[in-house]
């Protein structure tokens, strides 16, 4: 059995989380391939190493002297190694690194130098083999990971040891070159390595004890999800639930690994399971709802036509001019003659005068209408598309606490449904939604017998 762990700043922070990690990693010999982030926050008023970093290279590209900066960046650094007694010589490493700054600096360099030092503290507290990502993670010209290159450097490495810690985050250019990946993406890391080394199973530490079913700060108390589909994951983080970087479902989704969300301060829960469908029972006492996630600040363009229907070509030549424009669209709902393109709103705010215009004579249209404030609220639940009557409830339930639903669309594969109601209607239908089909199922349960 192997298994990839990563784990992200908050659970390096300080000695103490050092500490929480290595009784993680010793608890299970299967944990042979460790994956960090940069040391990170637990309180709210420390900096994470790698704001501090590009805080530097700020400063440095404007000739603002950031000693100050480096300091705060020594001493967590230097806190950790006192207090865990390390040996690496850690001071001689930040010395070279300050003296490279007074040169030019790569930022991507400079900014993966966080996850470096943390890793390099790491694998001597494991007693693990460092294993630096610029000789493993090889990008092309493109950008892409070049996955052959990288297995090949994992399987060379493999051949002298057999149990590494790895900084997340980074990787080489073919050139050789430190390139960073996006905010986050050691959780991208620790997924490239679960791929090449075939794990069973990649477990993703953090601070949380998985994935809740709604947003906290909306939903009192929401449950945990113990087990999600990488295309639910996918629907309800793309609606805005923060869980994972989305680039890192790809890598292990394609080997089908789970991925299991844990939380570093609370070891024995189980967390969340992030895994393809299996052959689940089915029964009526389960929620059919997997969780529910929403975005506010959509903007409905509405095109009216008569005898729209009998039109061929029409919604291509709308598309036409969102394309010209480079909006992304998110839904197309339709009538008989008129449909929407529903779009974010910051993404068309500076040119809807043009878009309209440009609608009205491409479509000819009757009438265009645009309608800003529109928040979208997805429901997303593996076992909706077997049970008939769920988006009815979901309605039901709006409509009877006057939430007015303005929009409504559902994938083709039936695990969501999505719904656009008013801005200031956002949190509420995210309440009632979960009140009904979470916190009540028993009402969930009588409705629908009502109903047969
Ligand atoms: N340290 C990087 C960041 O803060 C990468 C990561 O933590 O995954 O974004």
């Amino acid at each position: 059995m192997i298994k990839v762990v990563k784990f992200g700043g908050s659970s390096l922070a300080d000695a103490k989380q050092f500490q929480k990690v290595k009784q993680i990693v010793q608890n299970d010999d299967a944990r042979r391939f460790v994956i960090v982030s940069a040391t990170g926050r637990i309180h709210k008023k420390d900096n994470k190493i790698t704001d501090l970093l590009y805080l530097c290279h700020a400063h440095l590209k404007y000739h603002v002297n950031c000693d100050a900066i480096f300091q705060m960046i020594e001493e967590r650094f230097l806190s950790i190694q006192k207090e865990l007694n390390l040996k690496y010589p850690i001071t001689k490493d930040l010395n070279q690194l300050k003296e490279a700054m007074n040169k030019s600096i790569p930022l991507d360099y400079l900014v993966s130098r966080g996850e470096y030092l943390t890793a390099k503290l790491m694998a001597e507290y494991l007693g693990y083999t460092f294993l630096d990502a610029k000789d493993l993670i090889y990008f092309s010209y493109d950008g892409k990971i070049d996955f052959m290159k990288t297995k090949a450097m994992m399987e060379h490495a493999l051949q002298e040891n057999d149990r590494f810690v790895i900084p997340g985050f980074y990787g080489a250019m073919p050139d050789g070159q430190v390139k960073i990946m996006a905010r986050g993406g050691s959780d991208i890391t620790g997924a490239i390595i679960a791929k090449i080394v075939h794990a069973d199973v990649y477990e993703n530490w953090t601070d949380v004890s998985g994935i809740l079913m709604g947003d906290p700060r909306i939903i009192h108390e929401p449950r945990r999800i113990d087990k999600i589909t990488y295309s639910e994951l996918r629907e309800l983080s793309y609606m805005g639930a923060n869980v994972l970087h989305e680039d890192a479902i790809f890598p292990v989704k394609e080997e089908n690994i789970p991925i299991n969300i844990r939380n570093t301060n609370e070891p024995h829960n189980p967390g969340t399971l992030i895994m393809e469908a299996e052959d689940e029972m089915q029964s009526d006492q389960v929620s059919p709802i997997t969780g529910i996630a929403g975005r506010k600040d959509f903007t409905v363009v509405a095109i009216y036509k008569n005898h729209m229907s009998n039109e061929v070509g029409i919604i291509r030549r709308a598309l036409s001019v969102f394309e010209k424009y480079q909006i992304s669209i998110e839904h197309i709902p339709s009538g008989i003659d008129s449909f929407s393109v529903v779009v974010n709103s910051a993404d068309i705010k500076d040119k809807i005068y043009e878009i309209v215009a440009e609608l009205k004579t491409e479509c000819h249209s009757d009438q265009v209408k645009v309608i800003d404030g529109i928040a979208l609220i997805a429901t997303v639940g593996r076992h909706m598309s077997s049970r008939p009557g769920i988006s009815g409830q979901l309605f039901a339930v709006l409509g009877n606490n006057d939430i007015n639903i303005r929009m409504i669309a559902q994938g083709s594969d039936e695990i969501n449904i999505i719904v656009g109601v008013e801005n200031k209607d956002f949190e509420k239908t995210i309440q009632v939604i979960y009140e009904h089909f979470v916190s009540q199922p028993h009402m969930m349960l009588s409705d629908r017998s009502d109903q047969s």
